[in-house]
């Protein structure tokens, strides 16, 4: 039994720090140049302590598991050593080494305890995938609020980490992103039926610093990818999408806008931008927009009954999870059964080919944001060189 599970999967590209100290010296020095974004010259992650759910100064020395302890025993030894990758600022030094229950961050004793319920509840989940038993629609939803806490969780630890690496400052934290964007979940089999081991792939490094979308965590025999951004499923099912996004002008600059939305009310795969390996179950979920209910034109494209009819009871923004069975959508009633994926036969991919797929999958994301012109062109560009030199490094 291998316990030793590396953060990231030893693709080499986290050993390249020298080129990563390089492209991360350009990205510094294009935020410089850009004026509207001098304010991310410093990050308040390498100023201070900040809880990592509700991002204020945490009121007490709380620690939170970002990865949770249950996890971490459901995979091997808590005591396992974790490689955390260099010192970017001292290469020289040897690699980063946790043990694996010790990787902690702040976080406010109130905070935490209001998410201890919700982690019960996906190791339930979790726990069940693992014995190859099916989960109800209204648990597949638990367990992508768990993943948003987890995805973001890394993102604030990993940064808090890498204090000496350039990093954006967060603009949201965990209390502020979960379950607010669309989002989908794509669980695989693992090429080893016997594997144990925990890996999280795709979150550290500077093109999730800033692109914190898609991560893959690898558990046991399971893989799952998870994705979320704006608008990602919207407009393929069937919910109010902006036909046009951009960012304001003048003291606007850095106002992202959305409008001129519209709706198909017509559900239609594939649901992703790009294709990813065909998952063995997949849950996906269309999130309204809260900020458009006093929008004429949106709130009218949400009263319409499609709408209504998708609509989760009880929620505000979610929309029912929605699968694709054959390939053909269908949205599922909360206590309805999510299953396999029929005709699209579960291959057993091999995790490097997850990786290069994951890390094209971020190139496109980069593409996209270039193309609708969202965010910073040159500090993207030298994200995608980044991520390029990711991928040759991991089809090595
Ligand atoms: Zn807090």
């Amino acid at each position: 039994m291998a316990l030793h599970d590396p953060l990231s999967i030893r693709t080499g590209w986290h050993e390249h720090f020298h080129l990563a100290r390089t492209l991360l010296n350009e990205t510094e020095a294009e935020i410089l140049r850009s004026r509207s974004m001098s304010n991310l010259n410093t990050s308040v992650l390498q100023t201070e302590k900040r809880c990592i759910f509700c991002g204020n100064k945490p009121n007490d020395k709380n620690r939170e598991h970002v990865i949770p302890r249950w996890l971490i025993s459901l995979t091997g030894d808590p005591k396992r050593e974790w490689h955390l990758g260099f010192r970017m600022d001292r290469p020289d030094k040897p690699e980063r080494r946790y043990a694996a229950d010790q990787y902690v961050f702040p976080a406010c004793e109130s905070c935490n305890s209001r998410y201890s319920a919700l982690e019960d509840r996906a190791k339930s989940h979790v726990e069940k995938l693992l014995n190859d038993q099916l989960l109800t629609a209204q648990e597949w939803d638990d367990l992508m609020d768990w993943f948003d806490k987890v995805r973001i969780g890394l993102w604030i630890g990993n940064m808090t980490l890498n204090k000496d690496w350039h990093i954006p400052n967060p603009n949201f934290y965990i209390d502020q992103r979960i379950a607010k964007r669309d989002r989908c979940l794509l669980v695989y089999q693992h090429p080893d039926p016997e594997n144990i081991g925990l890996n999280f792939i795709g979150t550290m490094d500077p093109v999730f610093y800033y692109l914190p979308s898609v991560f893959m965590l690898v558990t046991n025999s399971l893989i799952f990818i998870n994705v979320s951004y704006e608008f990602m499923l919207s407009e393929q099912m069937g919910f109010p999408y902006p036909r046009k996004t951009g960012f304001g002008e003048g003291e606007h600059a850095r106002q992202k806008y959305v409008e001129d939305f519209a709706a198909t009310y017509n559900a239609c795969a594939p649901f992703l931008r790009f294709n990813l390996f065909p998952p063995k179950m997949a849950a996906y979920q269309a999130m309204l927009l809260e900020a458009g209910f006093d929008d004429e034109v949106y709130a009218s494209l949400v009263a319409n009954d499609y709408i209504k009819s998708k609509h989760l009871p009880g929620e505000p923004i979610k929309s029912q999870i929605c699968t694709l069975y054959d390939g053909k959508p269908q949205f599922l009633q909360p206590d309805e059964v999510l299953g396999s994926a029929n005709g699209q036969a579960p291959a057993y991919v091999e995790l490097l080919k997850h990786c290069v797929r994951l890390l094209e999958f971020r190139h496109s994301l980069l593409d996209h944001l270039l193309g609708a012109q969202l965010g910073d062109r040159n500090l993207f560009k030298t994200l995608k060189r980044y991520n390029n030199e990711a991928i040759r490094k991991v089809q090595q």
